[in-house]
């Protein structure tokens, strides 16, 4: 069974992935640590057009982190984009090792709103769960609630559990079989 690296790559709320661990690990049934990257430097990938960061070409150096049975995930404060989208919460390939995350939109200050950190962190439960989902093979799922729903918006991200559905929790188990 893969194990499972999370890694703050330019990301303030550190405490808050700790806090995620455990909850993760229950989840995907496999060990979950904090790694760091002390010198892993975005700037490569920022495009000055977009004024945002490009995640496939992040994802692609994540990749080269991975030893082993590893899913690997990045989590940044920093604006990311993929060349189809506008933004992106976050980005990972089916059954692939390395996932990205940002919890650039998921601020609710950045919408005009007073910041509440536990809706930033159930934001950033809901972006891990859905994007490690896809490391482990999962497409995305049309049942309301369900984690795996596809998001463009905060708000829709809002109306989603921080679970996945009986019938993607069941697919998850049998990928890990
Ligand atoms: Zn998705
Ligand atoms: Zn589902």
């Amino acid at each position: 069974m893969p194990s499972i690296k999370i890694v703050p790559i330019q990301f303030a709320q550190v405490e808050i992935l700790e806090d995620l661990l455990p909850e993760l690990s229950t989840h995907f049934r496999t060990e979950v640590i904090l790694g760091s990257l002390p010198r892993f430097d975005l700037s490569p990938y920022f495009n000055p057009v977009r004024s945002q960061y490009d995640a496939n070409e992040i994802i692609v150096e994540l990749n080269k982190l991975v030893v082993g049975e590893m899913k690997i995930v990045g989590v940044t404060d920093l604006d990311l984009f993929i060349p189809v989208l506008k933004y992106i919460f976050g980005q990972a390939y089916l059954g692939g090792n390395a996932a990205l995350i940002s919890g650039y939109r998921l601020y609710n200050s950045r919408y005009g709103l007073p910041e509440d950190l536990n809706i930033f962190a159930d934001r950033l439960k809901k972006c891990m769960i859905h994007e490690l989902g896809h490391a482990f093979g999962l497409i995305h799922c049309q049942q309301p609630g369900c984690v795996m729903l596809p998001t463009t918006y905060v708000e829709e991200m809002d109306q989603k559990l921080t679970t996945m559905c009986s019938s993607c929790f069941a697919q998850l188990r049998e990928n890990q079989r």
